[in-house]
């Protein structure tokens, strides 16, 4: 097995020192960095130390591209949907640079990764100065000195031996909310996904570095970290020692403070009744948890290489069930897999009826260069995707609905995030179960756990009033 490269102590200094350079020739000029981002978490996660290094290199911060000297996309190559806005997005600051050329754009993240649209940003857009990929992370003050130091323009390829880099500044978005990657890549190549490709293979954080950065947030006062990997379960197996996510589960929580803990993503073939328990033991671990499924029948399981039976996830399901009656149990499900027969995405929906989610987040199928589910016989028509789609919709809507209503009535414990984007004058937050929850309230209750009665339920949030 090929071994992970730990970026050593040393390199991470150089690119402080290269940070340090940056600084030195922008002092004074008051410039600023945008950065754009797409995608899931991890990207989030990313985007939050490119943040940390921007500030080290001297720029400020700022939300408005407009402003910028700097910007950075931050991509995500999961859908063709995410890759098309993330290109239409570096396509629209072209007139930027025409107003400003001086100002740099960078374009980072999965959907770089990717031969063909490095080389498609390489042709179709001049205007571009540097592109790195998901293992360049960390080299970003070299790469922004050297923009701006020399002519031409870089394409930073990704060295496929996958990398942990630590001692990376991070500015995070929330004082509030913390995002802690516990490991990096994915192993499992589900035939329709390009993340394997784009991510590396699996690389667990040491737990050590893990608990200082979750007990640093808990004196900082956060009170929520979600731990990220894309195969949370499988954390550990890289490292030579029997310490498995359910044992760093137990350590972080030994940790005094009031704090949830919340994890992504799980995948069910690696799931263990242990770490069901664990999660029962331990009150701050929010009792919620996302379990894609993808799909209803074994049939698709089996072409998703998935490597679980429906039946199988059923078990974990009821054990979970079992132990914590009140658990929120969320799924991704894909519909319009190849092949996938008009039987197939009925046994689908009945999952759904059968497991009763509380939630789920539905993709359409989207064919990924490389991956052999693109290549694969009996692809479905986007038509019949479609149909499919919303019939998935209006039954998990049902189903979420109901489940909200179970909490009109009650008294909610609810971590107050901000201002509801629909309504300004609404306080919004989410409960232990990862509910949304919009009621009214005063500022100073932002970032603070709060009691609210639930009044009203929709499909998709709860409505309430503080409770005193
Ligand atoms: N590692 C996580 C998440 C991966 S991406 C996991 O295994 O659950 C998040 C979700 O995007 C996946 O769960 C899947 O439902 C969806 N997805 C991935 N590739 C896709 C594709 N090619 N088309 C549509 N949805 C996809
Ligand atoms: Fe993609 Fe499967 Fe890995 Fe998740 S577990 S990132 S779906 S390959």
């Amino acid at each position: 097995m090929k071994q992970t490269k730990i970026i050593s102590k040393e390199e991470i200094a150089q690119q402080q020192a290269y940070a340090a350079q940056v600084k030195n020739r922008l002092q004074g000029k008051g410039m600023k960095a945008h950065i754009r981002t797409y995608g899931c978490q991890q990207n989030e996660a990313d985007s939050e130390r490119l943040g940390g290094m921007a500030l080290a290199m001297g720029y400020s911060l700022t939300d408005d591209a407009e402003q910028a000297d700097l910007i950075v996309v931050n991509t995500c190559a999961v859908r063709e949907h995410a890759e098309l806005k993330a290109l239409s997005i570096t396509g629209q600051f072209k007139h930027l640079k025409a107003k400003k050329p001086s100002l740099l754009i960078g374009v980072c993240g999965c959907m770089v990764s990717q031969e063909h649209r490095k080389e498609n940003i390489k042709h179709s857009y001049p205007y571009v100065d540097f592109l790195f990929g998901t293992s360049m992370l960390y080299r970003f003050p070299e790469i922004v000195l050297t923009a701006l130091c020399e002519e031409g323009r870089r394409f930073y390829l990704d060295d496929n031996t996958g990398n942990i880099a630590e001692e990376i500044p991070v500015h995070r978005e929330s004082d509030f909310k913390a995002w802690v990657s516990i490991m990096y890549g994915c192993n499992n190549y589900c035939t329709y996904c390009v993340v394997p490709f784009v991510r590396g293979r699996e690389r667990s954080r040491k737990k050590e570095d893990i608990l200082y950065e979750v007990n640093d947030l808990i004196q900082k006062g956060y009170k929520e970290i979600t731990l990220l990997g894309q195969n949370v379960n499988s954390y550990g197996k890289d490292l030579s020692s029997d310490y498995d996510f359910a044992d760093l589960l137990q350590e972080i929580c030994r940790i005094k403070g009031d704090y949830w803990i919340r994890f992504m993503t799980s995948h069910p073939k690696d799931a263990s009744f242990k770490l069901i328990d664990t999660i029962a033991a331990y009150p701050n671990i929010a009792k919620q948890f996302h379990l894609p499924l993808q799909s209803g029948s074994d049939a698709v399981l089996e072409k998703m290489n998935r490597k679980y039976a429906r039946s199988d996830y059923e078990k974990l399901v009821s054990y979970m069930r079992e132990k914590m009656p009140e658990i929120a149990i969320t799924s991704d499900i894909i519909v319009g897999f190849p092949g996938e027969s008009e039987q197939d995405f009925e046994d689908t929906l009945d999952a759904l009826k059968t497991i009763q989610y509380d939630n789920i987040f539905s993709f359409i199928y989207s064919p990924r260069a490389g991956t052999p589910a693109a290549v694969m016989q009996n692809q479905i028509p986007e038509e019949v995707k479609k149909e499919r789609f919303a019939r998935l919709l209006s039954v998990q809507s049902e189903i979420s609905k109901t489940k909200n209503e179970l909490y009109l009535g009650r008294v909610e414990r609810v971590l107050v995030e901000g201002h509801s984007k629909t309504d300004q004058s609404m306080l919004t937050g989410r409960n232990e179960k990862n509910r949304l929850v919009h009621f009214k309230g005063g500022d100073a209750l932002i970032g603070q756990f709060a009691s609210v009665k639930i009044t009203q339920a929709d499909t998709y949030a709860l409505i309430g009033e503080i409770y005193e």
